[in-house]
């Protein structure tokens, strides 16, 4: 193999020397015939054979001299500019396709470096980043959703070892089954969840815009948490713009509100106040979710968008931390904003801010 590659580069060295040695020798030759023959008619000289000879033998040592000298530097500006760079590309793709996406390619030194070898490492450098991040979230995702099904399913078996008891009364019965049935619907959400995620950031979701009367949709949305608020006793103060019509999916946006709305009476202790607003300027909505619940900390706020992302453990028995996440997509699909303004133990107020058209 060593071999082979040793008259590979023989070969591919005679063959730069022939070319030069063409290039040189026909640039020598042309300058000389034309000197020569100018000379020789102004002083009226005529050259014989002999001369001619003579200056020939010199004339090829001479080309051959300046080809040797040409193909010499032009191997050491090739092997400094392209080779060199070529073969740390190779070598850094050798081992992304080990597994190895810490690699990153150092920039040719600006001095006499070939610019666009320095694009194609900032793009390669780039793509293992990316390749790199892509993987810790797959690690990531996988670790956190065989974490997640553990508790449910440990729950379930729990009830399942307990249904089992012979003397069992009817209330300890149904108490148990219940522990079963909440804890499979628990799983039964967690997939749906998963799956949209999954479909939202693989764009499989593409958005249908339709234009809706917005301030409509967030009144619908609302209701349908009636019942909850009525149970927990938390008042509801809304001031919705009239007739703001966006356009959007609006199937998609549906979810962002059930989530913040979700969250602001999950949060909210009885008593408490959920309040949302709809303003509008010409070309956005903007549509604020408030509630005078339990807050977060700072650096709680700085995790609520990340995949199974869960602040307040106090209420971990409902959620599974992938609604923010969720919301974030949609509204980063939409090319819309979504900010948390937060105190704890005062409240918070999620802003989000749409496109109209
Ligand atoms: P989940 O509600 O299922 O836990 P989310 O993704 O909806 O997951 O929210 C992530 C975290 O953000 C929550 O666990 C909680 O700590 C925090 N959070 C979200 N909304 C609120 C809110 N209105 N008040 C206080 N904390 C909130």
């Amino acid at each position: 193999m060593k071999r082979e590659s040793r008259i590979k580069n023989i070969l591919k060295w005679l063959n730069h020397y022939l070319v030069f040695f063409l290039l040189v020798a026909f640039v020598i030759t042309c300058c000389i015939m034309l000197f020569v023959s100018t000379l020789s008619n102004d002083l009226g000289i005529t050259l014989t054979n002999e001369n001619i000879n003579a200056a020939a033998k010199l004339t090829f040592l001479n080309a051959s001299l300046i080809t040797l000298i040409f193909t010499v530097i032009d191997a050491v500006r090739r092997k400094l500019t392209v080779e060199r760079p070529i073969k740390r590309i190779t070598q850094a793709a050798e081992k992304i396709m080990q597994g190895d996406f810490s690699v990153r390619i150092k920039p040719q030194s600006k001095f006499g470096a070939d610019d666009s070898f320095n694009e194609v490492i900032e793009c390669f450098n780039k793509l293992a980043e990316e390749l790199g991040s892509v993987e810790t979230l797959r690690t990531d995702f996988i670790t956190n959703v065989s974490h997640e099904m553990k508790t449910p399913l440990a729950v379930m078996q729990n009830y399942g070892t307990l249904l089992q008891a012979a003397d069992l009364s009817d209330e300890k019965r149904i108490e148990y089954a219940k522990g079963v049935t909440d804890g499979s619907r628990r799983m039964a959400e967690m997939m749906t969840n998963i799956l949209k995620l999954n479909r939202l950031e693989n764009q499989q979701i593409y958005p249908k815009i339709s234009e809706f009367d917005l301030g409509e949709q967030l009144c619908e949305c609302l209701l349908q948490f009636e019942n909850i608020w009525e149970k927990a006793n938390i008042e509801i103060d809304t001031n919705i713009a009239e007739d703001i019509k966006v356009k959007a999916d609006e199937e998609l946006l549906s979810l962002v509100w059930n989530n913040l709305f979700s969250n602001a009476f999950k949060f909210t202790e009885a008593g408490g106040t959920v309040s949302v607003t709809l303003t509008a300027t010409e070309h956005h909505a903007i549509v604020k979710v408030k509630d005078t619940g339990c807050g977060m900390t700072n650096d709680t706020g700085a995790h609520i968008f990340e995949k199974f992302y869960q602040g307040d453990t106090s209420h971990s028995s409902s959620g599974n931390g992938l609604g923010l996440a969720l919301v974030k997509r949609v509204i980063d699909i939409m090319h819309g904003e979504i900010g948390v303004q937060s105190t704890v133990g005062v409240g918070t107020t999620f802003t989000v801010r749409i496109r109209r058209g």
